[in-house]
């Protein structure tokens, strides 16, 4: 929260009633899935498809996507709510995914699994803005979120790490909780934001010992 102006804008920090001001929500406009790749999400000179980098390596996620550029508002709002803890504002971050969800044609999924924070970063901010994500868009869609992962590092974040440094990170960061049966499942994977991908990749390769049926992923900004 903001203490020295509580209702000012998360964005441009003018006067606002919501977190964004009108202005800068209706800078807000969803990303168009066509002319981005399937699996990395990034601009393509096609309207469907792979890119050429994507096309050269497998990759445990069958379909990737995000609803907004992490630059501008929505990077803002994101800010905010991992920030200062405002959990509140996991609810809109949801909207938004179901919105974007709509879009992309993908199979419903049977299970939402959040990306975990090591404990010792949960317990220093509180909360998983993950796991937060995940059960506002569970209560929307009614489909079942799982704990399914589980971290293994010592707690860094990845964007504290140098480009070469998340390239290196082991693959093993996660360790699949066994409990729930996932074979043949649909899953999406959810996260706040999507800096390399790599934290996605580890996630979805974790899961692929349960023999899910596909592993999509979805983030709020890329
Ligand atoms: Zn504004
Ligand atoms: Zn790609």
């Amino acid at each position: 929260m903001n203490l020295l102006c509580p209702s000012a804008c998360v964005h441009c920090k003018q006067e606002a009633e919501a977190p964004l001001c009108n202005a800068c929500f209706q800078e807000l406009e969803l990303l168009d899935p066509e002319g981005r790749c399937v699996k990395c999400f990034h601009e393509i000179n096609q309207l469907q498809g792979v890119c050429p980098t994507c096309r050269q390596k497998s990759s445990p996620i069958r379909r990737l996507a995000a609803c907004f550029e992490g630059l501008g508002a929505a990077g803002s709002f994101l800010a905010e709510y991992k920030t200062y803890g405002r959990i509140e504002l996991a609810r809109d971050i949801a909207a938004f995914m179901v919105l974007q969800l709509e879009r992309l044609h993908w199979p419903t999924p049977d299970i939402l699994v959040p990306i975990p924070l090591h404990w010792t970063r949960r317990f220093i901010r509180g909360f998983n803005q993950s796991e937060e994500i995940a059960k506002a868009l569970s209560s929307m869609l009614s489909i079942p979120m799982q704990r399914l992962l589980k971290r293994q590092s010592s707690g860094f974040s990845s964007s504290q790490l140098s480009h070469e440094q998340r390239q290196a990170l082991p693959k093993d960061i996660f360790t699949w909780r066994q409990e729930v049966a996932i074979e043949e499942k649909n899953i999406l994977l959810l996260d706040d934001a999507i800096v390399t991908g790599t934290t996605l990749r580890c996630g979805a390769d974790t899961l692929q010992e349960g023999s899910p049926r596909a592993v999509y992923a979805l983030t709020f900004t890329i």
